[in-house]
């Protein structure tokens, strides 16, 4: 069977969603295939949306239209804003969600949205007609110099220097996609958002399974269907903690944390119309000057997590299980999230520390299911459950499933331009957890990102390139595509050295581009969304970029905001939560 479509997108996760929404409110024609229609926009891990710096890059989607706000307020089960103690550049909203619904909701924004179609299917073979020494002409400018070495120990595919000089050299041209059951994709873009799903390999101790998340499968072959024709991949690795039944756990000897009380929430949109379905900000429920938690779609019903800590005997039992460890004994080679480390990594690296703050969280408003946030581990079974139980208020804790940790494929993102389209295959795209970062927050915005400029490369019009000076997006990307990775890649406020300025630029977004036109799907609308992108700032200009060996980055060139600055106090005591639309 043969399917046409303006673009592909090959995974259903938060960069593959992103995508495919944005892909088509462009007005491309757009299939999203993915493995498995009920674990759309699945959260892997922990079920929460935002925190530091991730927060951030969450309002900028919504601030140009794309969905990860509007799916997280639908669904939210308790929103705090964290850093409040202190500056407002560094305050991070972030919500606990309702995993299910989470999937649910996103399910609905997919299904209603015009241009978008979905196949599930398993992608195998990217297909690549070669494009015999043509230097297609690209539109950045920037002079980047890397080394093209990742210092990492996994199985990197290629050894040498790579000197990018601005001039993008493909070899190859996309036409499509090929499934495992045969049916053959044909589009002018693909968009590859596969997650930690190219050749995944989980371990629990000494066992390993393939997979590309708990119960589902790896995805094989892909990863070399696209290295063949030069793409460098290598190997990161991940992990997950334990998930335990609430009915075993004793609340009293644990310390409650509830959500905040006032009426937070990331999307300037929420309750407009609950979805994409309309644009605009007529309706939108404003108590004085700030947004009512009423005007929530979800509105579900606010829960608590709770604190907790390990102690000596916690560690003694874990550190019995080191031997069997496959972060210890070789078993896994490449590295993993810094930020997020494994409970046997911190006894490792902090063996005076007698006690780790861990916290458990919901999983959902009608689930029993509750997450150890700070506990993942990829010990044995066996080892993970005795320690557990020896945490005051979860001696007799039930578990339903231990952690586990993934080692999966990524792509070297310095092969990728600003745009996200690769250097070496025309009209190939790459978002999300396959260009080395973690997160879905990070993945969201790297969706968006490759799903407008595909949608805008089908249209033959000039690409969309955010800068470090004006988002979190921005920041992320520039430092993806001219750094490199050596480690899992995530977010924080510190990599943005324009940080009170990119907070700023949203809010001008915010108030003088409404209704946003990427959000809307009628018919008309199509037009729009690219005279809205064209109207941001900096748009007409070229990349900026940092040149990896001086880590210095070129003062920016501004046009219509001006030079960095420090807000004044009035700018800093309207802080986004309370901004409102009507103002
Ligand atoms: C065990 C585990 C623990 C994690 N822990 C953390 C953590 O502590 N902190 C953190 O920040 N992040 C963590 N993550 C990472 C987080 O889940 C990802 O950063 C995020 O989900 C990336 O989003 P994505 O859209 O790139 O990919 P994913 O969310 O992984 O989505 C990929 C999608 O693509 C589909 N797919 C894959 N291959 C194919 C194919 N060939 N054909 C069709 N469909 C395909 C899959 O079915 C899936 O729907 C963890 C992930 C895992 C698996």
């Amino acid at each position: 069977m043969i399917l046409n479509y303006d673009v592909v997108v090959v995974g259903g996760g938060h960069a593959g969603c992103e995508a495919a929404c944005a892909s088509a409110n462009m007005g491309a024609k757009t299939l999203l295939v993915t493995m498995d229609m009920n674990k759309i926009a699945q959260m892997s891990c922990n079920p929460a949306v935002g925190g530091i710096a991730k927060g951030q890059i969450v309002r900028e989607i919504d601030a140009l239209g794309g969905q990860m706000g509007r799916v997280t307020d639908a669904t939210a089960i308790q929103f705090r804003m964290l850093n409040v103690g202190k500056g407002p550049a560094v305050w991070s909203p972030r919500a606990q969600c309702d995993r299910g619904k989470f999937i649910w909701e996103w399910r609905r924004v997919l299904d209603e949205t015009e241009n978008l179609d979905i196949w599930q299917d398993q992608v195998e073979e990217l297909l690549v007609e070669p494009v015999e020494n043509v230097a297609l002409a690209t539109q950045h400018t920037g002079q980047t110099q890397h080394t093209g070495q990742m210092q990492h120990t996994g199985q990197m595919q290629h050894t040498g220097q790579t000197q990018h000089t601005g001039q993008t050299q493909h070899t190859g041209r996309v036409t499509g996609v090929r499934t495992i059951w045969g049916a053959e994709v044909h589009a002018r873009c693909v968009i590859i958002t596969a997650g930690t799903f190219l050749n995944g390999l989980m371990h629990i101790g000494r066992k390993m399974v393939k997979g590309g998340r708990i119960a589902e499968p790896a995805a094989e072959h892909l990863t070399e269907s696209i290295t063949r024709h030069g793409i460098r991949s290598a190997r990161m690795k991940t992990g997950t903690p334990v998930r335990i039944d609430k009915r075993s756990i004793d609340f009293t000897k644990l310390r409650r944390q509830d959500g905040e009380q006032r009426p937070y929430r990331f999307s300037y949109f929420t309750g407009v119309s609950g979805n994409s379905g309309t644009s605009g900000l007529s309706g939108v429920s404003g108590v004085s000057g700030t947004y009512r938690v009423s005007g929530l779609s979800g509105n579900l019903p606010q829960l608590p997590c709770w604190e907790c800590y390990t102690n000596p005997k916690v560690h003694e039992t874990l550190r019995s299980g080191l031997s069997d460890s496959p972060l210890y004994n070789g078993q896994i080679q490449s590295i993993g999230p810094r930020y997020c480390p494994s409970i046997e990594t911190k006894l490792v690296t902090f063996p005076d520390r007698e006690q780790h703050l861990l916290f458990l969280e919901p999983e959902g408003s009608n689930t029993n299911e509750m997450y150890l946030n700070g506990f993942s581990s990829s010990l044995p079974m066996d080892v993970q459950i005795a320690a557990l139980q020896q945490i005051p208020g979860l001696e007799n804790a039930k578990v339903y499933r231990p952690g586990y940790a993934i080692e999966y494929d990524f792509f070297d993102p310095t092969q990728l331009k600003h745009t996200l389209e690769s250097k070496i295959i025309d009209g190939l795209f790459m978002a999300g957890q396959v260009n080395g970062t973690t997160g879905y927050e990070e993945a969201a915005g790297q969706g968006l990102v490759a799903g407008v400029n595909a949608a805008l490369k089908c249209d033959g019009t000039k690409e969309f390139v955010m800068h470090r000076d004006e988002s979190y997006i921005g920041v992320l990307i520039d430092d993806l595509v001219t750094k490199g990775v050596d480690e899992p890649y995530r977010m924080f406020t510190s990599r943005a050295e324009y940080r009170i300025l990119d907070r700023t630029l949203i809010q001008n977004w915010i108030s003088k581009k409404r209704p946003l036109r990427l959000v809307a799907t009628e018919k008309t609308g199509h037009r729009r969304n690219r005279d809205f992108l064209q109207e941001l700032p900096h748009q007409s200009e070229g990349n900026q970029s940092c040149d990896r060996t001086t880590r210095h980055y070129p003062t920016p060139v501004r046009r219509k905001v001006g030079r960095p600055h420090s807000p004044s106090t009035t700018e800093l005591s309207e802080p986004f939560e309370h901004y409102s639309p009507t103002s």
